[in-house]
């Protein structure tokens, strides 16, 4: 099979849907492959790089997309990238299309097939290509957290692993699933005073065993919620109920009674926050301050580790991106590949993300 990989457009991506790694594991077993010239710049993979692991360079996004059977991309498609799509392509990428109408037409109306990365599932009930950029994420809140909590960018001057003699930052995880177990690996590595709090006793006798008495673990009540966020110097927001808006676990009032210059950092902004205060921001200006409490809330946070989140990704693609190229749509014989797939033959094919659009299938 040809396969594409265009330079990414969407607004400060810095990712690539393949790196030089894996585009030599698809030509190692004979594929061909096609990559728009700079596309891995972001990630400081040069042209070279991908001519050295057996890829063609093509001038332009056009290019590509006229020669590719499969485009594997990182962001959903652009206006300009789905309209380049022709029905006997396969299109595996990120596409979130339930809020996205105008992009569900246009994928339709492409007659191609699109498999999107955030649907696809495991055997044990995750969604294995989602994980990967949880984990970034719940890492690098701790790296935000740090930073946030500097005097000089308006934190209470805290160091998170303390000194010999002196208390170490108290980091408070609201939500332990892969976000917040990535987070209090995180935290706990640089010497802070953790605790998880979650609701499903399950999943805090799991992380009980994991961290073997480092990170304390504590079931989800109003009360419970309250003594700890009142008490932290960093609270990670990372909870998720799928298919619905996070629950508000910090109200404004309690603000107040936090800890001057005390950090939030809402990692489940993406699904509307879980502190009543948060507003989505952006790596240019990632935090504010309310009531002398500063939030940090990044809406695509591995974005800005695109070196990493762009192999992390490929890691979690690839044996999916090598089973498609093998057998084509036949690959879809695989039942969590299957429910990947988005749209195919002008229609969305996927029943939730059909009945979230409205349309029906
Ligand atoms: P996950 O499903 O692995 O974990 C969510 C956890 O929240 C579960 O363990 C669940 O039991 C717990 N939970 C639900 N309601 C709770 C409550 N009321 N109290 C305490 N715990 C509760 O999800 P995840 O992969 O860790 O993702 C967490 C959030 O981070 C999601 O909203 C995801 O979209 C978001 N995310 C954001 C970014 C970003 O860049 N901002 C990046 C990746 C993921």
């Amino acid at each position: 099979m040809r396969i594409g990989v265009p330079t990414e457009i969407k607004n400060n991506e810095f990712r690539v849907g393949l790196v030089p790694s894996s585009v030599r594991e698809l030509t190692a077993r004979g594929h061909d492959v096609v990559v728009q010239a700079g596309a891995g710049a972001g990630i400081f993979a040069d042209d070279a790089a991908y001519e050295k692991a057996g890829a063609q360079i093509l001038p332009t996004a056009d290019a590509v997309f006229d020669a590719a059977d499969m485009i594997v991309k990182v962001k959903e498609p652009q206006a300009v990238e789905y309209r380049r799509l022709k029905p006997h392509q396969i299109l595996f990428t990120y596409l979130h299309l339930a809020p996205d109408p105008e992009q569900a037409q246009g994928l339709m109306q492409s007659g191609a097939t699109a498999i999107a990365y955030e649907t696809v599932t495991d055997s044990a009930g995750g969604l294995p290509l989602l994980a990967p950029m949880s984990e970034v994420a719940g890492r690098l809140a701790i790296e935000a957290a740090a930073i946030a909590l500097r005097r000089p960018t308006g934190g209470r001057g805290v160091l998170m692993g303390g000194v010999p003699g002196v208390r170490p930052a108290k980091v408070v995880v609201l939500g332990g699933g892969v976000v917040g177990t990535h987070a209090a690996r995180m935290a706990a590595g640089l010497g802070a005073e953790v605790s998880i709090i979650d609701r499903s006793l399950p999943r805090l006798r799991q992380l009980d065993e994991l961290f073997k008495g480092r990170v304390r673990t504590l079931a989800s009540t109003l009360d419970t919620v309250e003594t700890e966020v009142l008490g932290a110097d960093v609270v990670v927001g990372a909870v998720l109920i799928a298919g619905a808006s996070a629950p508000k676990l910090v109200r404004r009032d309690m603000l107040a009674q936090m800890k001057r210059g005390a950090v939030l950092v809402d990692v489940s902004i993406d699904q509307g926050g879980c502190f009543e205060t948060s507003r989505p921001t952006t790596h240019a200006d990632p935090t504010f301050e309310v009531d002398g409490i500063i939030h940090y809330c990044v809406a695509n946070m591995p974005g800005a580790v695109p070196t990493t989140s762009a192999q992390a990704l490929n890691n979690a693609t690839l044996p999916f991106v090598l089973k498609l190229a093998d057998k084509g749509l036949a690959a879809l014989d695989d039942p969590h590949l299957a429910a990947g797939v988005n749209v195919h033959g002008g229609r969305i094919t996927h029943p939730a993300v059909a009945a979230s659009l409205g349309f029906g299938h």
